[in-house]
Parts: structure tokens; C-alpha cells; sequence
């Protein structure tokens, strides 16, 4: 079947600001991948975990995001590396990044049970690799319009696919940030980290930045981003937020809002 013309695991597509990381403020049309294989206590979209093929094709797509001023797509989920979108990831990403710049939002994983066995380097070196391969114009390089925010989830209960026998450890290793570090910086740090901070999960993330993350890393890099609860007060938030820019303050990294949520809440396709 002609790529143009598939199906897409897309669940809703819009048009939109980009409220966190580095493109915070920017104009951006967001298409939203299904299925997520892990389980995060704070997700705010989990109505992305099971699949939903939507009749939208490539092309409609592509037609969509033309009809707003915008030059910034983001591919959001859901997960969007799951091996179940992968290959749709791929044509995706290659297709836009000839006239967008495209941000990828993940967790980069393909596979729960590969965080064993593999590193996040691996993955993206593969994923590298398969846009190579598919790309359509010998003339164009689309990665260099490709930009990945990376969310690493500390959480352990995310990895109950794995039937409990995943450990924290294993888990820091898959984002071992010391690893990445050179490839991050061939790249012009096209890549970077994003964690959702709460009181619930500040040691896990202050453990592993001083782990994993090497002192030689500008850590401009590297965003907290505060959780905004769904059903709680004005007051419960902004003290999330004072207390995720206390944690900048302490470990030298960058703070994200969440301008979406502030203008919109927590409402879809907004
Ligand atoms: S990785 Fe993202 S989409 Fe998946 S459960 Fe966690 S927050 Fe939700």
C-alpha cells in the first residue's frame, strides 16, 4: 500500500503551543501516537495506552498540519518508539522533517523487557539508521531536523510489563546519561531530557542525575518539569512548582513549565 495512503496509530492530532522543553512557546502541531507500554502513576494521558487506528492517512495529515502557521511538529503518545508504532514512527518523522522541524517525545523505549538487554543509545542509533534507509530525498538529511525530548521514567511500578522483576538500577542504566553523552553533543544536543518532578519521585531523580549524568554535561540540557494534578487545588500545584524550581536551584538544571496546562487545564486536543 503507498505510505501516503496508511492508516496511522494516531489517537487525536492539533494544533497547538508547545508547553514544556525546549521549544516551550512555539507554535506546534501535535500528533498523538496509541499504546504507551509502561504505567505511570502521573501520566495525564492514559487514554492513549490501548492502540486506536484513526482514518487518518499520511497525506491528511501532512494536509492538516499545512493549514496552520506553524513549522514545529511534534510526535507525542502514548510511546511512540513502542515496537507496535515504530515503523509508523519512522515514515512519520522522515515525511515531515523534509519541511518541519520535528520534536519526538519518549520514553525511547521499544521494548520493556529489552531494558535489559539494551541501552536508549542503541535505539536511537538504530532508529538513526532506519530513517537513513527510508529516507525519500537523497538530497535531504532529515535528522538534522529531528529533536527528541526524553523522558526517563523513574518510576518502577511503570515497568509492571516486566512482571516486577525490573529494578531501579537497570532502569537508571537504560537512561545512563554518561554513555549518551558524546553522541548528545555530536548532535548538538538535539537531545534532551525532561523529568516530571513531584515530592513522590525528587530522590529517584536527584539519585540519578548525580549518578549518571557526568559533571562535564552542561546540564542546560536537562528540564524538571513540575506534575500538575488533575483534581487538586491552585494551592497543591503552585506548591509542586515552588518546589520543582527549588530543585533547579540545587542541582543546576533547567525548569519547565507547563504553559498548556496553565492556559488550558488539562483539557484534549489543546
Ligand atoms: S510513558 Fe508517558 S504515556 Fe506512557 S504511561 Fe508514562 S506518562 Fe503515560
Amino acid at each position: 500500500m503507498n505510505t501516503l495512503n496508511q492508516t496511522l496509530n494516531v489517537v487525536e492530532h492539533f494544533f497547538s503551543i508547545q508547553g514544556e522543553g525546549s521549544f516551550c512557546g512555539t507554535p506546534s502541531y501535535f500528533i498523538r501516537m496509541g499504546i504507551c507500554p509502561l504505567r505511570c502513576f502521573f501520566c495525564d494521558s492514559k487514554f492513549t495506552w490501548k492502540k486506536r487506528n484513526e482514518e487518518w492517512s499520511l497525506e491528511s495529515l501532512y494536509n492538516a498540519v499545512l493549514k496552520n502557521k506553524c513549522k514545529h511538529v511534534v510526535i507525542t503518545g502514548g510511546e511512540p518508539f513502542y515496537r507496535e508504532n515504530y515503523d509508523q514512527l519512522v515514515k512519520m518523522a522522515s515525511f515531515f522533517a523534509r519541511d518541519f522541524i520535528v520534536t519526538i517525545e519518549t520514553t525511547g523505549i521499544y521494548d520493556p523487557e529489552q531494558i535489559y538487554m539494551n541501552t536508549l543509545f542503541d535505539n536511537l542509533n538504530k532508529f538513526e539508521k532506519d530513517i537513513l534507509d527510508y529516507s525519500l530525498e537523497d538530497d535531504i538529511d532529515e535528522m538534522d531536523n529531528i529533536y527528541f525530548s526524553i523522558s526517563p521514567k523513574l518510576n518502577i511500578e511503570a515497568y509492571s510489563e516486566c512482571n516486577n522483576k525490573v529494578d531501579i538500577s537497570t532502569v537508571y542504566e537504560f537512561y545512563n546519561l554518561r554513555k549518551f553523552s558524546k553522541k548528545m553533543k555530536k548532535f548538538n544536543y538535539k537531545y534532551y531530557y525532561k523529568f516530571v518532578y513531584s515530592s513522590e519521585m525528587m530522590d529517584s531523580i536527584e539519585s540519578f542525575l548525580n549518578k549518571y549524568v557526568p559533571d562535564r554535561l552542561l546540564h542546560d540540557n536537562i528540564f524538571i518539569m513540575p506534575e500538575t494534578f488533575l483534581v487538586d487545588s491552585d494551592r497543591t500545584n503552585r506548591k509542586n512548582k515552588e518546589e520543582a524550581a527549588e530543585f533547579c536551584k540545587r542541582m543546576g538544571v533547567r525548569y519547565s513549565p507547563r504553559i498548556h496546562v496553565d492556559i488550558w487545564g488539562l483539557q484534549r486536543g489543546k
